[in-house]
């Protein structure tokens, strides 16, 4: 399964909460403090990297807070290249 990881960006957040519920690995929660705006931002928890790098949590926020990344497996290497998802 492809894997991925994504950035949040906390201060840009409102805590709207629509990437929560889009996101199929629950790997998306709120934060328990208050960003400069006093919203609970969204925050990435991945302790089992289980984010595929799928990309709905980034499409479905109203304010481009989230960027993914994707890795791609490489054949010849060990460690697979990193790209970041453009949505
Ligand atoms: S890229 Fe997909 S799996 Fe990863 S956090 Fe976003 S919605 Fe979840
Ligand atoms: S959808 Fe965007 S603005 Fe809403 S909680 Fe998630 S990251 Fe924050």
């Amino acid at each position: 399964m492809a894997t991925g990881r994504i950035v949040i960006d906390a201060e840009r957040c409102k805590g709207c909460e629509l990437c929560r519920p889009a996101c199929p690995q629950d790997v998306i929660k709120l934060a328990n403090t208050l960003n400069a705006k006093g919203y609970r931002a969204a925050v990435y928890v991945d302790l089992e990297h289980e984010c595929t790098g799928c990309a709905l949590c980034a499409v479905v926020c109203p304010d481009g807070c989230i960027t993914v990344f994707r890795d791609i497996p490489q054949k010849n290497k060990k460690q697979p290249r990193e790209m970041m998802a453009h949505v």
